[in-house]
């Protein structure tokens, strides 16, 4: 069995708590507060303290899912990349980029929100960009 300590930041909120999530034979078992982290000192909300539970939950959605009528199929990166592309891409030209809107999330790093921020202004040219936080 082998045993490894990976230091993290929490991905729930903005708040940056660390801890430690115990990987056991390269499966996350465990969430362990980092006593040494100026924020969290050793405690999480109920969200952190539970943050490894959902990762290999047999419910958790792996793959894309595209609606067909009232059913969901699964299809692959490619393919739904290519039909979020065609909508976005005809919705602008029908609309206009100001028809376009971006949602981002408190659980993105903040790097992360800065692309998503990029892609809306820079690809999109739409200034149509909130976060779930202001929600
Ligand atoms: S442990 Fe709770 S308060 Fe800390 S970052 Fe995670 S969600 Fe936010």
């Amino acid at each position: 069995m082998h045993l490894d300590m990976v230091l993290t930041t929490c991905p729930f909120c903005g708040t940056g708590c660390n801890f430690y999530l115990q990987v056991m034979d390269g499966e996350i078992s465990d969430v362990i507060p980092c006593k040494t982290h100026p924020i969290s000192e050793g405690q999480l909300c109920v969200l952190g303290r539970n943050a490894s539970r959902h990762i290999h939950s047999k419910d958790r959605l792996t793959r894309p899912l595209i609606r067909q009528g009232d059913e969901f199929i699964e299809a692959s990166w490619q393919e739904t990349y290519k039909i979020v592309a065609n909508r976005l891409l005809s919705i602008k030209e029908t609309h206009g980029p100001s028809a376009l809107g971006i949602f981002s999330s408190a659980k993105c790093t903040n790097e992360e929100n800065y692309l998503i921020m990029k892609f809306a202004r820079g690809v999109l040219g739409t200034n149509n960009v909130d976060h779930c936080a202001r929600l």
